[in-house]
């Protein structure tokens, strides 16, 4: 396994990952980060051994492995600052939400060792200072491998995710983009619209409707209390399934609009029958 580990980006997901390592196989992990208060709160909780603001400081420390644990739109600078101070054999990998395009563009800048990564476990919460160590056990972690992947980097990224307890699953860049921008962008972007939509019926209404959700909107929300740059980048970087996504969803909801607005009382039936019969499906 890999003895001397860099990650980029000791946030939430960067330091749950050290974590994680740390946890399973002795290893010494070095962190950058633009933060100096992130660095510091990571070295203080053990999430790293040495940190830096600056990423040529990777050339003194020499890792097996690179990971990136910034939001997406970071990771082409971060690549082209990392090409020509790492060893020649470096595995780079990532815990990005958008692989598509992202991969193919860090293949042509890093090479065949950069293998796409992005585990399907999370929070709301960011920073260092709520990771949590366990946060990938039991859980999916899809692997991205294009026909350039070298195969040794592949098995051992593979390998290092399985020892953390996590399933790995390969898939196609650009088809993580599709299922991913539906699973998981979309219910996003419905959260943020949803609260967005209070402000507005406040407005409207002239009633603090904020003093008034109970557990089915606060479960419902509860995600759009996350990052708002690492969702920005997301939502700009899987821009045309996002986009698909969410006509898919204004048309379903027009469709809900027009049935109660008519009170076609079998049909909008039928539409709620549907939907709990298909979210029962999800176990
Ligand atoms: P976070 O905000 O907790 O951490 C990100 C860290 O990156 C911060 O410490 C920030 O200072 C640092 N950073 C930002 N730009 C940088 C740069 N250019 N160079 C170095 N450091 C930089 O965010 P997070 O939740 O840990 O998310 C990190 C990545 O993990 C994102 O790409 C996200 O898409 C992915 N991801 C997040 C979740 C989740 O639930 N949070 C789940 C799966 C994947």
């Amino acid at each position: 396994m890999f003895k001397r580990v860099a990650i980029v980006g000791v946030g939430f997901m960067g330091g749950s990952f050290s974590f994680a390592l740390q946890s399973c196989f002795p290893c010494e992990v070095f962190g950058v980060d633009i933060n100096p208060t992130a660095l510091e709160r990571a070295k203080a909780l053990g999430a790293i051994q040495e940190g830096s603001t600056n990423l040529e400081k990777l050339s003194h420390f020499r890792p097996e492995l690179v990971v990136l644990a910034t939001p997406v739109r970071t990771f082409e600078g971060i690549a082209k600052g990392l090409k020509d101070i790492l060893p020649p054999r470096t595995v780079i990998t990532d815990l990005g939400s958008v692989k598509g395009h992202i991969v193919y563009r860090m293949e042509e800048i890093l090479g065949e060792n950069f293998v796409g990564g992005h585990p399907i476990a999370g929070t709301e919460k960011s920073g260092v200072e709520n990771s949590i160590k366990d946060l990938f056990k039991g859980k999916r972690t899809i692997l991205t491998p294009t026909h350039r992947t070298n195969r040794e980097a592949l098995e051992k990224v593979k390998e290092l995710w399985e020892a953390i307890g996590s399933k790995v699953e390969f898939m196609d860049p650009y088809d993580h983009d599709v299922v991913f921008g539906a699973v998981s962008h979309l219910p996003h972007a419905v959260a943020f619209a949803l609260i967005d939509a209070l402000l507005l019926l406040t407005k409207k209404t002239n009633i603090d409707l904020f003093q008034y959700p109970g557990g089915g909107f606060k479960d419902f929300t509860r995600i759009a209390a996350s990052d708002p740059i690492m969702w920005r980048d997301i939502f700009l970087e899987n821009k045309h399934n996002i986009l698909d996504a969410i006509d898919c969803y204004i048309s379903s909801l027009k469709r809900l609009r027009e049935l109660i607005a008519e009170e076609r009382v079998e049909e909008l039936t039928q539409y709620l029958k549907e939907s709990r019969e298909n979210r029962l499906r999800i176990e």
